[in-house]
């Protein structure tokens, strides 16, 4: 099944990609929703939070790793910055590959809408 986030991993759909190692991708949203917005991905097709095992554990860590190091190049660690992951239809989940979303760079509601 095509799925756009194994795309952006292997290549061969273009993204702006700030970051990529044996577990994780990072790359910027097409549709930005705050001056900083970028996607941290599992390099490994996983659907969903709720598809997550104890196994997945080293690759979970280093997408918060990523975030945070994606956070201070785009200098927004010291303003701040929300990670967000979107599970399922009320969350709004458009794109069924695991995602972490970094935003930042301006003040941020809570809750969100
Ligand atoms: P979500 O709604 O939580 O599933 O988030 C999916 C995000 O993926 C949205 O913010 C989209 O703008 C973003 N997105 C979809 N396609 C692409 C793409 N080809 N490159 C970068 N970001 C994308």
């Amino acid at each position: 099944m095509a799925c756009i986030f194994c795309n952006i991993v292997r290549g061969e759909v273009p993204a702006t990609v700030v970051y990529k190692d044996d577990l994780v991708t990072a790359f910027r949203d097409i549709n930005p929703k705050a001056p900083v917005h970028v996607l941290i991905v599992p390099n490994e097709h996983i659907a969903s939070v709720r598809e997550l095992r104890a196994e997945h554990g080293p690759m979970l860590a280093r997408m918060f790793e990523v975030a945070s190091r994606v956070a201070a190049q785009d200098n927004v660690a010291e303003s701040g910055f929300r990670l967000v992951i979107n599970n399922g239809p009320h969350a709004g989940q458009s794109v069924d590959h695991l995602h972490l979303h970094l935003l930042g760079g301006r003040p941020m509601a809570w809750p969100p809408g």
